[in-house]
């Protein structure tokens, strides 16, 4: 169980690495720069003002370095400790020094930074990865290559009580695949959605017994939820992040060729490839719905593009999934209609607010007619939404919050997301505080409040009121 931040002592949250001079918290497990402390405290931790006062009477007492000579340090020791080690993947290429977490992303770099396409063990290797920073700042780094000794275990300097990083070749660290279905049979399948319970424990770990993607799926969701409830044991992130590799490719054959026979697995899948995506998305610095290195078209993220594509993709097996073992999860997205009167109160600033954005671009000449009418597609999809989930209270869940406003927006709009135009970008930032209502689900937490703030660092000053809006409605409830 994580400790409240506010019992700890200054300097049990926030550690001081003397090497690169920075702060490091230690349970968000990564750095923050000097001006952002006080902030990091505030927004993540939830910490009172008179509160914070020995936290940064603590910090002031070290000299820091911006995140740019942090980053352009020698690097001495790896790990370093206090921070995630990931597994990445490390470009091979002559000189490149390209480092980045997932097989997407590699890709990616190979097709456009050396001009063909790529091969898993030739073209890029496995590596140990950290960063100090997130968000803008951040950025990969790896140590010399070495074996690690099976079972030694290093104690990091300055912690309390000792804490050990576990190297991934240390196998017996690792949960076995019995133990992470376990894990998922005894556990997180009752934390996915209410009223779903048997299904998760049961009927999909069956189906999966005999598809293999499924049953990765399974794996890398149970390891996910490992890795949020023990964020300073990564061997379970490292765990999450290999099976759902494997998952994918073999998910990719099945649906390329759908039978009777696989539909429920296939069904069953696209719905834990929403979990997966949420709990891991906030690993990568993407954009929920899309991310310029996804190999799905139109920058898509998979667990949308998947969604959006299921009914045809499974259009022809409708009516044997709907009386299937897997019947409840067959949902349609539509939509209420709405009329001013019927929004929730609470919301009515924020929806003017909206309102005037989308009118201003009808007098402005920037945009032309198809992007307009994508923003306003878009903005009146999530009036919608708003209203969907005010009706449904207490019992709004996340396939409630993916099947609504995600699947419904145009293409156009998610390219424009894509090329970050502001207005999607803040439209993006309505949607996440929709899904404040889904905070207490693990796989969702403060992420779209993080979101939110990444969000604001791609846009100008101009439209920072439009974000610090829903931040602030974030912190004060809905
Ligand atoms: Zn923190
Ligand atoms: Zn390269």
């Amino acid at each position: 169980m994580t400790q409240e931040p506010s019992a700890l002592h200054p300097e049990e949250l926030l550690v001081y690495d003397d090497e690169y001079q920075v702060i490091i918290c230690q349970q968000c497990q990564y750095a923050l720069r000097g001006t952002a402390i006080d902030r990091h405290l505030k927004e993540v931790h939830k910490i009172l003002r008179s509160s914070r006062r020995p936290y940064m009477a603590y910090v002031s007492k070290f000299p820091l370095l911006e995140p740019e000579e942090v980053i352009n340090k020698p690097l001495n020791d790896f790990p370093v400790p206090f921070l995630p080690v990931f597994d990445g993947l490390k470009c091979m290429d002559g000189s490149c020094s390209y480092l980045c977490i997932s097989v997407k992303r590699m890709q990616k770099h190979w097709l456009s930074e050396h001009g063909r396409h790529g091969y898993d063990n030739k073209d890029w290797q496995h590596a140990l990865l950290q960063t100090f920073f997130r968000g803008n700042s951040l950025r990969y780094f790896t140590g010399p290559s070495k074996e690690p000794v099976c079972g030694e275990s290093q104690v990091m300097k300055g912690c309390r009580s000792p804490r050990i990083i576990k190297m991934p070749d240390n196998g017996y660290l690792f949960p076995s695949k019995d133990e992470l279905l376990d894990h998922f049979q005894t556990s997180t399948f009752s934390t996915i959605v209410k009223g779903e319970e048997d299904l998760w424990r049961h009927a999909v770990p069956e189906i999966a017994t005999s598809h293999q993607f499924l049953m990765h799926a399974i794996l890398a969701c149970s390891a996910l939820h490992l890795a949020a409830k023990h964020p300073l044991q990564q061997q379970y992130l490292i765990c999450a992040f290999k099976y759902q590799s494997i998952a994918m490719p073999l998910f990719r054959d099945a649906v390329a060729k759908v039978t009777e026979d696989n539909c429920h697995a296939i069904l069953g899948f696209m719905h834990l490839l929403v979990v997966y995506s949420f709990g891991a998305e906030r690993h990568e610095d993407s954009l929920l719905l899309i991310d310029t290195s996804s190999p799905e078209p139109d920058f898509l993220l998979s667990w949308l593009y998947f969604r959006r594509n299921g009914c045809t993709l499974l259009g022809n097996y409708k009516e044997l999934i709907s009386s299937g073992p897997l019947k409840q999860l067959c949902r349609c997205s539509h939509l209420p209609d709405i009329t001013t009167e019927k929004l929730p109160q609470t919301l009515d600033v924020l929806l003017v607010a909206l309102e005037d954005l989308l009118e201003s671009l009808h007098k402005g000449d920037e945009l032309s007619m198809e992007d307009c009418q994508a923003f306003e597609q878009a903005g009146h999809q999530l009036l919608r939404s708003f209203v969907r989930a005010g009706n449904l209270g207490s019992d709004f869940n996340p396939w409630d919050a993916v099947c609504g406003w995600p699947m419904l927006v145009s293409l156009q709009y998610t390219r424009l997301l894509a090329q970050q135009h502001p207005v999607a970008l803040i439209l993006l930032g309505y949607y996440c505080l929709l899904l404040k209502k889904l905070q207490g689900y693990w796989f969702i937490g403060t992420y779209p409040l993080r979101l939110l703030y990444l969000i604001k660092g791609g846009l100008e000053q101009r439209w920072h009121c439009y974000i610090d809006a829903l931040i602030s409605r974030w912190e004060e409830g809905l």
